[in-house]
């Protein structure tokens, strides 16, 4: 089974995932817990390139830089784990595409959203359910800030998208939120502006065993 967990930044997804994986396994469920860009030894090289490789690349060719990398993920880590029997819990996958290069790079562009839709089907391997975690961007943006001064000091350490002005982050939520109202059945959204992180662990762990 193959489970991924979207949002923009500060949203809360990557702490969700830390705090899933315990409760899932103690239900008694082998999981495997991975993320996007990276994954795998290649997927973590492109991963340094694209989030501090100090390039730009042209977006067609970043676009396929992200699904370089995550082909690679796919055919060494994913898919033997899932054939394995295994659940994978995956920190972004193909939507983070959509939404960040199709709708926050890319405006939307028509050519860059059927080219990211022909590229995910190459992939050939859909999660069957996706968590998507929505936070108001001012408030992630709040958050994001927040944890790098208290870890660095000041805003140095984020990555290349993380300093993109609030106007990327709100085309990329609108992206999120596009994704999954054209897929409503495989995707469930989960609000982090208010309850604890806690409260949305829980939450989450329940819906996951009732889709198990
Ligand atoms: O989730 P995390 O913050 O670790 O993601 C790493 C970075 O990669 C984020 O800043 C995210 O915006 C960016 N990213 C991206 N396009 C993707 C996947 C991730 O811009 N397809």
């Amino acid at each position: 089974v193959f489970i991924t967990l979207e949002g923009g930044e500060g949203a809360g997804k990557s702490t969700q995932l830390r705090a899933l994986a315990p409760v899932l396994t103690r239900m008694g469920y082998d999981v495997l817990t991975t993320r996007e860009p990276g994954g795998s030894p290649a997927a973590e090289a492109l991963r340094e390139l694209l989030l501090f490789g100090g390039v730009t690349f042209s977006l067609r060719a970043e676009i396929m830089a992200h699904f370089a990398a995550r082909c690679d993920h796919v055919d060494n880590v994913i898919r033997p784990a899932i054939e394995a029997g295994r659940i994978v819990l995956c920190d972004r996958f193909f939507d983070s595409t959509m939404a960040y290069q199709g709708y926050g790079q890319g405006h939307a562009d028509p050519a860059v959203l059927a080219l990211i839709t022909r590229l995910s089907r190459e992939v050939g391997l859909a999660p069957d359910l996706t968590i998507l975690f929505e936070v108001a961007p001012a408030i992630g943006r709040r958050r994001i800030e927040a944890r790098t001064a208290a870890i660095t000091g000041g805003v140095a350490a984020l990555d290349r998208y993380e300093q993109a002005d609030p106007s990327f982050h709100l085309r990329v939520a609108e992206g999120f939120a596009a994704v999954a109202s054209s897929e409503p059945g495989r995707f469930l959204r989960v609000s982090s502006d208010v309850d604890s992180p806690e409260t949305i662990t829980a939450a989450v762990a329940s819906r996951i065993e009732s889709f198990l």
